[in-house]
């Protein structure tokens, strides 16, 4: 198989570029001359078009590793020139970056490998490059902390050692179990102004925490709050008399007030309005549970008597059946001559 064949889909060097090629046994490299066609280039400075040549510069480039053999690149470098302005530039090519060594793709491996499980040297051996290399890489890889908060957060320690901490801590995604962020150490401190670091609509999108850390974490204190006040207020249905209801409400409300939630703000406006029907509304046994369970009736007995035409039958249907869910109403609707 020629070695153009796979320079072509590995290192994006076509056939063309390579001019020639020669094999160092000793050193077991495979060194390919190459250099580009010239080709008209855009002045970065003012976009005119050129296809002046400066000059030639000569770097070695490595481009990877076959079969045990370092794939070496001796890359004709051009340098166009401008003829409307006089700025000169380097060609532009598909495998190698300005002043860099490795070819684009080499370190595109070299990149992924990084994220096996592999140690340094192990990664430097597969390369054919040093320990330092491997690791001026892994530097490079800057990797900014997740845009937003999941809904189920769990934050948990792990032993791992690390820049003289024993313990690391790990912040997952409990319901797509993906790992959000490693954090440096275990510390309450360090972990607050961490998550706080999120704004605060953020931080509300965490629905539920699942901490396995013993520290308490305050960052998080919103969400307790606003669920505090709900079931505060679900306590309200063991509160009898309207004095007392009012009385509650009153207290409840100067709660929502003093914990500055921006989502229960028009909750406050809604009770200005609707204070008097709320307090009689857990004052009266009533609530739309029954209509409810009469619409589920209604719409069971639609179905077995294939719809029902003749709105009066219907009607009167309607009623018996509410007549045998309220005993007290039943009464009303039987005949007098059924009674006596
Ligand atoms: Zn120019």
């Amino acid at each position: 198989m020629p070695i153009t064949h796979f320079t072509e889909k590995f290192f994006k060097l076509k056939a063309e570029f390579i001019k020639d090629h020669i094999i160092n046994e000793s050193k077991q490299e495979y060194i390919l001359d190459v250099q580009l066609p010239v080709k008209a280039h855009k002045c970065p400075c003012c976009n005119e078009k050129t296809t002046q040549i400066k000059n030639y510069r000569l770097r070695k480039v490595e481009l990877g590793i076959q079969y045990n053999y370092t794939i070496i690149a001796r890359y004709n470098h051009r340098r166009y020139i401008c003829k409307s302005c006089g700025k000169s530039f380097s060609e532009s090519n598909p495998f190698v970056k300005r002043y860099q060594q490795l070819s684009t793709l080499f370190k595109h491996y070299l990149i992924e490998s990084l994220g096996e499980t592999l140690s340094y040297t192990a990664i430097a051996k597969r390369f054919n490059v040093s320990i330092t290399t491997v690791i001026r890489y892994l530097e490079k890889m800057k990797l900014a902390k997740p845009s937003k908060l999941p809904v189920v957060l769990s934050i948990d320690k792990f032993k791992g050692n690390a820049a003289g901490q024993k313990y690391q801590v790990i912040l997952t995604d409990r319901q797509s179990g993906t790992i959000i962020d490693i954090l440096p150490k275990r510390d309450t401190k360090a972990i607050e102004e961490y998550l706080r670091s999120f704004n605060r609509k953020k931080r509300r999108a965490v629905r539920f925490v699942e901490n396995k850390l013993t520290e308490i974490l305050n960052a998080f204190y919103d969400i307790w709050m606003a669920y505090n006040l709900k079931l505060r207020f679900g306590w309200l249905k063991r509160t009898y008399g309207k004095d007392k209801i009012d009385n509650y409400i009153s207290h409840w409300l100067e709660r929502v007030r003093a914990s500055k939630l921006d989502e229960f703000s028009h909750l406050l406006k809604t009770f200005n309005t609707w204070r008097m029907p709320v307090v009689n509304a857990f004052l009266l046994p009533f609530s739309n549970g029954f209509t409810e369970g009469c619409n589920n009736k209604i719409k069971v007995l639609k179905r077995i008597s294939y719809g029902l035409r003749n709105f009066e039958r219907f009607r009167v249907r309607i009623l018996i059946l509410g007549a045998k869910m309220a005993p007290v109403a039943k009464k009303q609707l039987m005949p007098k001559s059924v009674h006596s």
